[in-house]
């Protein structure tokens, strides 16, 4: 518990309690009061997201999807699936009979130059390349009949319709020119057009997180929120029409819409400030942009591992620790990687074989036992927070849905590797909830991209038709 975590680097640490007191535990390990203030807040955001006067403002977005249902099981046809998140990259033909999904799936990877000083066209050119190779290894190119594709696009999306988005700013540190502002599937099309030989139509347009309910939704009914934990952090829920002020479309059955929270954007107004360590303030000052993505800079895999470095740092740099060794890769941003904390925190070992091999990464061989057990409770505290600040938003969607059995379905990095987090969410959730659900984590591993062909297909079946 993080009680004994607190004991044990009080104890480790004996002769500087009052430091690592005022640095560490301290600054990271805040009193259940302040969770519930946050969580309020939060819930204010949402509201305020919702509401159409105070929604062009509002730092969390709450984006309506055109996504009304998840899966019933009864959908049919064949589609692609195009994922697009960030670096990764992945293409999926879906085959959907009855509730049973059949998926043969290929992924690739997007270089970083054309993420941060590429063009939108030309990164959506390599999109069609990877479409174009996976077709024709599979004979599907130049297809009489138009192939439908289901386009997961990880970021903020204005949504106009189920198949139009206009992206409203890069987010996970992108900057490629001429995209922000335009309609993503417009130009997807173009760049299919471009390259030629395919005939395909892009039918829905999903976030991640959308994407990663729809495809929970399948196996598991009671799915009614989608949670992304990896580079970036978001996550998307049912909630019911008439509580949408800024619905514009068609309000007939079913009574509800999946919207996208966009959450990661919560304290941008700079509501959380009180909350914010020394670290958190150093980290975001460096970030691409300061003041903003606030909740996200405390959760996501592209920053915990930072926030661990910065503690680490600063031990050293006030001479408590690490005196006798201290390495260029400790004093470079972002060098201390996310992964490290789920590799320090599954280790074991009494020799503490798996820090010791973080630390040797790091170029910091030799490390003492006291400095690996300093570092275990770091990226346990580090860690608690963010699954804390996580549990707290769950609860408050949770509450939100309007069932009382609620299916979360969950899928990145942070989720799938990090040893404890999940066990986290599971019992710091029930904290927060304030009425009374029963509630489950469904995991839906690389379900982001078959959820936007499952949101095409239950699009159609909403409509009376079937897919292909
Ligand atoms: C993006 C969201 C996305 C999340 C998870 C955030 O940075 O803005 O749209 O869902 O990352 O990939």
């Amino acid at each position: 518990s993080l009680e004994q975590v607190k004991e044990n680097l009080l104890g480790i640490l004996a002769d500087n309690t009052d430091y690592v007191v005022n640095n560490i535990i301290e600054p990271f390990c805040r009193p259940h009061e302040e969770y519930c203030r946050i969580q309020q807040l939060l819930l204010e955001n949402l509201e305020r997201g919702l509401d159409p006067v105070s929604h062009p403002t509002a730092p969390v977005k709450m984006y309506p999807t055109f996504v009304r249902d998840i899966p019933n099981g009864t959908e049919k046809g064949q589609m692609l699936a195009l994922d697009f998140g960030s670096h990764h990259l992945r293409l999926e033909l879906v085959t959907l009979d009855n509730g049973s999904c059949t998926v043969d799936s290929q992924n690739g990877f997007v270089p970083e130059t054309l993420l941060t000083d590429g063009t939108g066209e030309q990164l959506f050119d390599y999109l069609a390349k990877f479409l174009h190779r996976f077709l024709k290894q599979r004979k599907l190119l130049n297809r009489s009949d138009p192939i439908p594709l289901g386009f997961t696009f990880a970021f903020p999306c204005v949504r106009l319709a189920l198949n139009r988005a206009v992206l409203t700013h890069w987010t996970k540190n992108l900057h490629c020119d001429g995209v922000e502002g335009q309609e993503v599937v417009a130009m997807l099309e173009e760049a299919i057009t471009r390259k030629g030989e395919m005939n395909v139509v892009v039918d829905a347009v999903v976030n991640d997180t959308v994407g990663t309910l729809m495809s929970g939704g399948l196996d598991d009914p009671t799915c009614a929120i989608g949670l992304i934990l990896s580079k970036g952090v978001n996550a998307c829920y049912m909630e019911q029409l008439d509580r949408v002020g800024t619905w514009t479309g068609d309000t007939g059955e079913p009574k509800q819409v999946v919207i996208d929270t966009e959450w990661e954007g919560f304290g941008a107004d700079g509501c959380l400030e009180f909350f914010m360590t020394l670290y958190d303030k150093e980290l975001d000052e460096h970030s691409k942009r300061p003041g903003r993505y606030i909740y996200e800079k405390m959760i996501s895999a592209q920053n915990l591992g930072e926030i661990v470095r910065l503690v680490l740092k600063k031990l050293h740099d006030d001479d408590i620790m690490f005196q006798e060794h201290w390495t260029e890769e400790m004093d470079t941003r972002g060098r201390f990687y996310t992964k490290y904390i789920s590799e320090v925190l599954s280790d074991e070992d009494i020799r503490f074989q798996k820090t010791r091999h973080v630390f040797e990464d790091l170029h910091l061989g030799h490390a003492s036992e006291i400095e690996c057990r300093v570092l275990h409770h770091v990226c346990q505290i580090v860690s608690t927070r963010a699954a804390t600040l996580t549990a707290l938003g769950l609860a408050t969607l949770i509450d939100r849905v309007a069932k009382n059995e609620v299916g979360v379905a969950v899928d990145g990095a942070l989720y799938r590797y990090h040893p404890t987090f999940k066990t986290m969410l599971e019992q710091k959730i029930p904290l927060f909830l304030k009425k009374d659900k029963m509630f489950r984590l469904v995991s839906a591993a690389d379900g982001s991209g078959r959820g936007a062909a499952l949101a095409a297909a239950v699009a159609e079946r909403i409509k009376g038709n079937h897919c292909a």
